[in-house]
């Protein structure tokens, strides 16, 4: 017998239908003897639907208020998955939040699972029950209703995974699994059977969002084994694991997108020691996070061009900021808010010289123009305009053998 975490998305619980399906697979594994934990999402779009409620009262909606509306839909998908589990006669029960409770840190809608009771919970395993947790969210030690960002409900399955010592931990999903890239986009992109977490860490946070980053990054420091199925098939999933486990024969594991970037350039800005600082010092102290920095070569060594990269979101914010900015001079600023970033990801890359040619090479033979560019050890992403990034996605996926 062992202790199975499984989490169910939002498509996976999407409609009532469905949520039979899901019991389906839990009474399977019940049949088994295994003791299970289930964490769900909201049903699909309900989270969406729920900011566009608020937003109808107020763009500037109480936070406090925000996660108490957004917590409702993992309570809604928590009942329901209960019930229908009743239904075919195995014991089950959900849980909210403060009932477990689910302790968390941070600011509303970003706050961090710290920890949860556990005893409540192991003796109804212990007693042949179906525990059911809501995904997505907690309490503060203020007693407040907290959520812990979008997607967040794969955090709250590591956390639990983590938390009461469980032997596997399952994301069902509505794809078979991590693939090269979107599938959903792509359709020739490639199942992949096992990733490294470096690998999915930087997929996810480069638009791969059938992981939540923040969730691969807690599974990686504590060595936390995932993975990637579907809830529609019995096909194999991937695997997420420590890249010692894992024989790379490609130097590129998979391509990724988003398009939550913008490109700002400073033009004409002076070219001296501190001038950049100057510039960024105010964003950071505003919580910009800058990606992407480049900066052109003076020509007449007095004024130069400064262009970087920020979250789509932080553009107006950024701007106002530059504007506000008494220390720097320049002569205008010009933002591109059409832009998106495409990346490759490989624990192979370090070994095989000449990936960032072969990708810059790649994208010239169709055409596209790259308007910046960061790379790290196992990642290289390019800014594009945003209506190239099918072609590129498909050109990248087909030079490094994925398709
Ligand atoms: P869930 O509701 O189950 O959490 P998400 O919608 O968050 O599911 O994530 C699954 C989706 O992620 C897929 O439907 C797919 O479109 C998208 N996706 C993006 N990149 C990838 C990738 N590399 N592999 C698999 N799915 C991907
Ligand atoms: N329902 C939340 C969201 O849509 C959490 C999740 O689905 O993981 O972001
Ligand atoms: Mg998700």
């Amino acid at each position: 017998m062992v202790k199975k975490v499984l989490k169910f998305g939002g498509t996976s619980v999407g409609t009532t239908e469905r949520i039979q399906i899901v019991a389906k697979i839990i009474q399977k594994e019940r049949s088994l003897g295994n003791k299970i934990i289930a964490i769900v999402s909201a049903m699909a779009g309900k989270t969406n639907d729920l900011i566009k409620l608020s937003e109808e009262i107020t763009n500037e909606f109480n936070k406090r208020e925000l996660d108490v509306l957004l917590s409702s839909g993992e309570q809604v998908t928590s009942a329901l998955l209960s019930g229908a589990l009743i239904k075919l006669n195995i014991k089950a029960k959900s849980w909210l939040n403060w009932q477990i409770p689910i302790l968390t840190d941070g600011d509303h809608a970003n706050s961090r699972i710290i920890t949860m009771h556990v005893e409540k919970i192991n003796k109804y395993l212990d007693d042949g029950g179906v525990s059911i947790i809501p995904g997505f969210q907690g309490i503060s030690k203020f007693g407040d209703v907290t959520t812990i960002g979008r997607g967040g409900s794969d955090a709250t399955a590591v956390a639990v995974a983590k938390i009461f010592n469980a032997d596997s931990c399952e994301i069902y999903t509505d794809v078979d699994g991590v693939f090269s890239t979107d599938p959903n986009k792509i359709p020739v992109a490639k199942k992949i059977d096992s990733i490294s977490y470096d690998e999915m860490l930087e997929l996810s946070s480069l638009g791969a969002k059938v992981m939540q980053s923040s969730a691969v990054q807690t599974a990686m420091m504590y060595d936390i084994p995932l993975e990637v199925r579907s809830t529609f098939t019995e096909r194999k999933g991937t695997k997420i694991i420590n890249k010692e486990k894992i024989d790379y024969t490609k130097s590129v594991t998979g391509v990724a997108y988003s398009k939550n970037d913008a490109k700002i350039t400073i033009v004409g800005v002076e070219d001296r020691p501190g001038v950049a600082a100057n510039i960024f010092e105010p964003l950071s102290k505003a919580q910009i996070n800058v990606d992407m920095v480049i900066q052109n070569i003076s020509s007449d060594q007095k004024t130069t061009d400064i262009t970087f990269t920020v979250k789509r979101d932080d553009v107006s914010k950024t701007k106002q900021i530059l504007k506000d900015n008494s220390k720097i001079n320049y002569k205008e600023i010009i933002k591109n808010d059409r832009v998106a970033k495409v990346s490759i990801v490989g624990a192979g890359m370090v070994t095989t010289p000449g990936v960032t040619y072969k990708m810059f090479r790649a994208l010239s033979d169709v055409g596209i123009n790259i308007l910046a560019i960061s790379t790290s050890e196992i990642k290289l992403s390019v800014i594009i305009q945003e209506n190239n990034i099918l072609q590129a996605i498909k050109k990248l996926h087909t030079t490094f053998d994925l398709d």
